[in-house]
């Protein structure tokens, strides 16, 4: 059984092809693959600058891909905004080959950090609001596959960052809310960002919650009859740039902070607790 998502893209031999429904620039850009990829997006804007992947333009509906044609569907935080949500997930099941795998990650649609993510962006373009059970049951159902392990995501509520960088240059009619928030100070924002983030971890640790929770990452197979797994998440998630690290090799600066291995920027250090690493 795979640990995580790169051992899935590692393990594919040359002559087998991942699908990157809603990829973006492509998920898991620091990926080592020999696989065949295409990534695909509607928005052609969204291919600027990475090179590893073949790329098409289209909908999540309406896949430009043969039946039975793909060995690995990767949906990452791409579910919540594809639209119509039944077509897609029917498209997903036409196009994956039997016993192919999926790997699927969504926000918890009723948690603290989509939360604060739908306030500040005025929704954000999330149209699906997925719970735990039934994002699984439905997958499950839709394309045939029994989930084998997931593990909690945990966010750095690093899309206040990007919301200020995109604020430094409000573009015109800028809606009320984030016209306030424009004339906040930056400072103000990172404090609140580092508020969340300590605060959140915090209260996880002592009371059992999971406010730090982002969302979850699934992995689906064909079913095994094996007992679905658990794997630990990373707490330690950067501040800068959103990449988590295990603990346990986080390089420290200080016993309270440590070092990012993406951006190489500092970020509050956390000591593993319950399901985390
Ligand atoms: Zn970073």
């Amino acid at each position: 059984m795979a640990a995580d998502i790169y051992d899935w893209i590692a393990q594919l031999k040359s002559n087998q092809w991942v699908l990157d429904v809603g990829s973006g620039e492509g998920s898991f850009p620091g990926a080592e693959f020999s696989c065949r990829w295409l990534a695909l997006d509607d928005d052609p804007a969204a291919f600027t600058t990475t090179v590893r992947y073949n790329r098409v333009t289209g909908r999540g509906h309406q896949l430009p891909v043969a039946d039975g044609s793909i060995d690995l569907l990767i949906c990452h935080h791409a579910l919540e905004h594809l639209a119509p949500l039944d077509q897609t997930l029917a498209e997903m099941a036409r196009v994956l080959k039997p016993g192919g795998q999926c790997y699927i990650s969504v926000p918890n649609g009723h948690g603290l950090c989509d939360a604060v993510y739908r306030l500040v962006f005025l929704g954000g373009g999330h149209v699906n609001r997925f719970r735990k059970d039934e994002v699984v049951s439905l997958v499950e159902q839709r394309l045939n596959l029994r989930l084998a392990e997931w593990h909690k995501l945990y966010s750095s509520f690093v899309y206040l960052r990007k919301l200020m960088e995109l604020l430094e240059t409000p573009p015109p009619k800028l809606p009320r809310r984030l016209l306030a928030i424009s004339w906040l100070p930056q400072s103000c924002v990172g404090f609140v960002q580092r508020t969340l983030y300590v605060g959140t971890r915090f209260l996880d640790r002592w009371l059992r919650t999971d406010l730090a929770v982002y969302g979850w990452a699934f992995f689906f197979e064909k079913p095994s009859g094996q007992p679905v797994v658990e794997q630990p998440g990373y707490v330690n998630v950067c501040l800068h740039c959103g990449t988590g690290q295990p603990a346990a090799g986080a390089p420290r600066t200080r016993w309270w902070s440590c070092r990012c291995p993406n951006c190489s920027l500092t970020y509050p250090y956390t000591r593993p607790f319950r399901s985390t690493r």
